[in-house]
């Protein structure tokens, strides 16, 4: 799932590798992928792409019409340049803006569902789409101090930090990373948090996101593989020692998502229950 490292990386090297470039035509292959139809796709036809930019994990593609295209990858979606036109029976096709030097920038989807999205709107009304004005703060590279972002609140510190209303940018991979970083539990309420906790996360976020940014930095080009390399050290890892402290990773399963931590580390020796097992023996 693309999180903010991962968007960050695709507007840089998607922004740098399409400014200037000519729109030569447009079409949406996916039923469900445009979510609006006034502009109409085709008001891009002709214009040039001035670069792509990240708000939170959405993508803005900019056009020289006064136009922009937000983009939301979801869980399975990905932005990638080509240098040569779709197959019609590419079938993770979802949006295609055909550049009329021959390459082709496609918003793609991966798997059975179609939740990617897309939004054409005018460049002046994009501060006031929906997906945008409810954005929290941005979690890298800049976030506020989280004491006071978090403080009032009675959530989990790993619900917390992927609400993107709270605070932009971060899922459910790099979550596990940067509470395995700042040495928290997951399971920490945030009006719980000392102001040294407080301070500790908010620079592991920073940490942790502006890490992968540089590792995309000095290992990704264009095309972008269809799978990111994501240098995860906690998250998936379950079952394998800790790289602090070798004590062995755990999991919480829940129905859709797999939380992953160090008991040594953020739990204080504790094993958290599996809630998937715990609701099933209910
Ligand atoms: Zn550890």
């Amino acid at each position: 799932m693309p999180e903010l490292p991962e968007v960050e990386i695709t507007a840089r090297l998607l922004g740098a590798a399409v400014a200037g470039a000519r729109v030569e035509s447009t079409s949406a292959p996916g039923v469900n992928a445009l979510k609006t139809f006034d502009p109409p796709l085709h008001a891009l036809d002709g214009s040039r792409l001035t670069g792509v930019a990240r708000r939170g994990k959405h993508l803005v593609v900019g056009s020289d019409a006064g136009l922009v295209l937000l983009v939301h990858l979801m869980s399975a979606g990905r932005l990638q340049l080509f240098d040569k036109r779709a197959s019609m029976r590419d079938r993770t096709s979802r949006l295609l803006i055909r550049l009329a030097d021959g390459r082709e920038l496609r918003l793609r989807e991966f798997g059975t569902r179609q939740a990617a999205w897309a939004k054409l709107l005018r460049a002046d009304a994009l501060e006031d789409e929906e997906a945008l004005a409810t954005l929290g703060p941005e979690a890298w590279p800049d976030p506020p101090p989280l004491g006071p972002l978090l403080g009032s609140q009675a959530r989990p510190l790993h619900s917390l930090l992927r609400d993107q209303r709270t605070i932009a940018g971060i899922g459910r991979s790099w979550v596990d990373e940067i509470l395995w970083e700042a040495r928290l539990s997951p399971f920490k309420r945030g009006a719980d948090l000392t102001a040294a906790e407080a301070q500790a996360l908010r620079e592991a976020v920073v940490a942790r996101l502006g890490e992968a940014i540089a590792v995309y930095e000095r290992t990704l080009s264009v095309p972008l593989p269809d799978r990111l390399p994501l240098p995860l050290k906690v998250h998936r890892h379950e079952g394998r020692p800790c790289p602090r402290c070798g004590t062995t990773l755990e999991a919480v399963h829940f129905e859709d998502y797999v939380i992953a931590y160090c008991p040594a580390c953020q739990t204080e020796g504790r094993v958290l229950k599996d809630r998937r097992l715990s609701r099933l023996l209910k």
